[in-house]
């Protein structure tokens, strides 16, 4: 679906990609992994074009992107989940959920709620449609912001630390509905620190620090036999 070549992003002087290749296949799911500043949110903003890279390649669907492209249809087929949900506070979930399918894909307001309300009911919101956001729980919000998210039918999903800002007691319940889209072939990339959900979901883990990629495998490979030092380091330290 997506591959980036030598992909390098500097803000100013300082270097944060520093030579990032990485293929995505339909279907697959992919856990970034790696130190605070070591580069994960920025290379998912480089992938969606909300960062515009300093140099290399990137391919998606199999065109490359360039200057020309239209980076706000790029945007509408890869949906972006992050840590501080984004919902427009003064409209209730569903009307969050139905915007962009009734403003940017035209689709009529009927079927846009119809889709909605079936979304809310695939995270588990189905009784929470006409609430707003500061009645919801961080949970539900960010559920809110998943069924959002794939209202626009998204060929992949970027999911930067959309766990994070949660109170613990409500993680297993976001992480659970990603597990359920992963687990119907939903394609995405998403950084975490969850470990044991990177293990337990991700097809392929990435390992990251200061701005490449430093080893790359499938969890076990990742987990269990990790063959730099620094992803040894790293491992002890947040497992
Ligand atoms: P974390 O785990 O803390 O979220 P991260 O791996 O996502 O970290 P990034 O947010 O990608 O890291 O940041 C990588 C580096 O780029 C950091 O040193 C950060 O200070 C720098 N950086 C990020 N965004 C900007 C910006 N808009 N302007 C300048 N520097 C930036
Ligand atoms: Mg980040």
């Amino acid at each position: 679906i997506i591959r980036i070549e030598g992909l390098t992003m500097a803000f100013g002087k300082h270097e944060v990609l520093r030579g990032i290749d990485l293929a995505v296949t339909k279907g697959e799911s992919i856990a970034i992994i790696g130190p605070s500043g070591s580069g994960k949110s920025t290379l998912l903003r480089c992938l969606n074009r909300l960062e515009q890279p300093s140099g290399g390649r990137t391919l998606f669907e199999g065109k490359e992107v360039l200057p020309a492209t239209d980076m706000n249809a790029l945007r509408a087929r890869m949906g972006m989940v992050f840590q501080h949900f984004n919902l427009f506070p003064h409209m209730t979930a569903l009307g969050n959920v139905i915007e962009a399918p009734i403003h940017v894909l035209k689709i009529p307001r009927a079927q846009a709620v119809e889709e909605g309300r079936a979304l809310l009911g695939r995270v588990g919101l189905a009784d929470r449609a006409d609430a707003y956001p500061s009645q919801l729980s961080g949970g539900q919000k960010q559920r809110v912001a998943i069924a959002r998210c794939l209202a626009m039918k998204p060929q992949l999903m970027l999911l930067d630390e959309v766990t994070s800002a949660l109170d613990p007691e409500l993680v297993g319940e976001v992480l659970a509905v990603i597990r359920d889209l992963a687990e119907q072939g939903m394609t995405m990339v998403l950084v975490t620190h969850e470990m044991g959900f990177a293990r337990d979901v991700a097809d392929r883990v990435i390992f990251m620090d200061a701005g490449l990629i430093v080893e790359e495998g499938t969890p076990a490979e990742i987990f269990s036999n990790p063959r730099s030092d620094r992803l040894r380091l790293f491992l002890r330290a947040v497992l």
